[in-house]
């Protein structure tokens, strides 16, 4: 092990784990202490981290003693199955590609998040399954990616936020069909409950919902209320029953309010919300899913003239410069963030250029890591598995030239990355 080449263990990419390898990092960064600590080796056996200790006399597998190791990265709102375009192209598209079309397009963009260091994503929704489809392949070694959690199908009411034929004409309209809780659209309790078990059955990890208007689709407003009570209330006992948490999309003040009073995990975007919004994020738990990238990649290209369609471009000129100061005022405020950034409205593998958002917004840069690292992982439920690196967790490890604590930017430029003790960039 000890004289295998890069390209020895990058053969080493799908087959049975080898036996112990070892890291030897410059400094790791312990997320939970908060420190630096210097000169330490990492053993990976099975995928899994075996022992950090302080590198002894010989050499490791993996020389890393020039740089700084971090735990792998999460991003908790991604969209891996798409990728910005003009709309006007998007729409095209929906008339002449398959579901099959998506699914090889989204091959690069796991790639690209994967190299980006980010070894763990939350896929916050697509209309068809094909999220489910990437995560199997992911998860099988048959291409590389990042661990997937998926919400499958995200669920929307008729003409929200989430339904895919709007925007389309009646007749193509007619040839999707009536879309239906399968589909992801729902209307009262009963079809809320029905679309949670759908999720269920087609093999999701979580659930999604699109609680107010969104800034993408077709249609025209940004954050009006789209569920009621009633059909929160039956997402969020059902989604219970099932082992599932909600994230929730929502912009508007009402829809965030409602979801946070049902009691649902987290909110993204949040852009409308007030002190008394605040104030239940700090009585129920919620995290809060910032995604400032989203909105200022969107404001950006509000600027253009035909990047959006003349229904969403206002949409994305008013709602995109705001998220930043939202983040702001929450993270000062108290509440619990975790780090997403909506990849996929803007292009997959910048996911870190959020950290410097965050800092920018008033967040010291050890807590913007602990967003993407402690935060993330307990959010997904595997905080006794995920982000950190201590043995007994996944073997997910990157590593940077610089000191992300002193310039947070260097966390985009990640020289290695290790995913369930394979390695996938050196
Ligand atoms: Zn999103």
């Amino acid at each position: 092990m000890r004289a295998m080449s890069a390209l020895g263990l990058l053969l080493m990419l799908g087959s049975a784990h080898a036996a112990v390898q070892t890291v030897d990092c410059g400094r790791l960064l312990d997320v939970k202490a908060g420190v630096w600590r210097d000169k330490v080796t990492v053993s990976v056996e099975n995928g899994t981290i075996k022992s950090v200790a302080p590198t002894g006399a010989g050499k490791g597998d993996i020389d890393l003693s020039s740089q700084a190791c971090l735990p792998g990265l999460i991003d908790m709102h991604v969209h891996l199955t798409s990728e910005t375009q003009r709309q006007v192209d998007a729409l095209r598209g929906a008339l002449s590609l398959d579901v099959a079309d998506e699914a090889y397009r989204s091959v690069p963009f796991a790639e690209r998040t994967l190299k980006a260091g980010f070894t763990t994503v939350r896929d916050l929704g697509a209309s068809d399954g094909v999220n489910i489809a990437l995560k199997r392949a992911i998860a099988a070694g048959h291409i590389p990616g990042p661990r997937v959690f998926t919400a499958g199908t995200m669920i929307a009411t008729t003409g929200g936020h989430g339904d895919h034929s709007n925007g389309l004409s009646r007749e193509l309209g007619k040839a999707k069909g009536h879309p239906t809780p399968y589909d992801g659209i729902i209307n009262g309790p009963d079809e809320a409950r029905e679309a949670v078990r759908a999720r269920y059955k087609e093999g999701a990890d979580l659930i999604k919902i699109t609680a107010t208007g969104g800034v993408l689709s077709q249609a025209n407003s940004g954050q009006n209320s789209q569920f009621t009570d009633e059909e929160l209330k039956a997402i969020a006992a059902t989604a219970k029953d099932y082992g599932f948490r909600v994230a929730v999309h929502a912009h508007g003040l009402e829809g965030i309010k409602r979801a946070l009073r049902a009691g649902l995990d987290s909110i993204e975007h949040g852009t409308y919300m007030d002190d008394e919004a605040i104030a239940l994020f700090r009585k129920s738990g919620a995290y809060y899913v910032p995604t400032i990238s989203a909105g200022r990649y969107v404001a950006d290209k509000a600027k253009e003239a035909d990047y959006y369609t003349p229904q969403v471009r206002p949409k994305a000129a008013a709602i995109g410069p705001l998220i930043q100061s939202t983040f702001a005022r929450a993270y000062k405020a108290g509440v619990k963030i975790a780090f997403g950034t909506d990849a996929g409205v803007f292009p997959h593998g910048d996911n870190a250029r959020e950290f410097a958002y965050m800092v920018e917004g008033g967040m010291p840069a050890l807590e913007a890591i602990r967003a993407a690292t402690l935060n993330a992982a307990a959010l997904l439920d595997q905080g006794s598995r995920l982000g950190s690196v201590e043995a007994g967790y996944a073997a997910d490890l990157i590593a940077v030239g610089g000191d992300p604590l002193k310039d947070v930017s260097v966390l985009q430029q990640v020289s290695f990355v290790m995913k369930d003790g394979v390695v996938y960039k050196r």
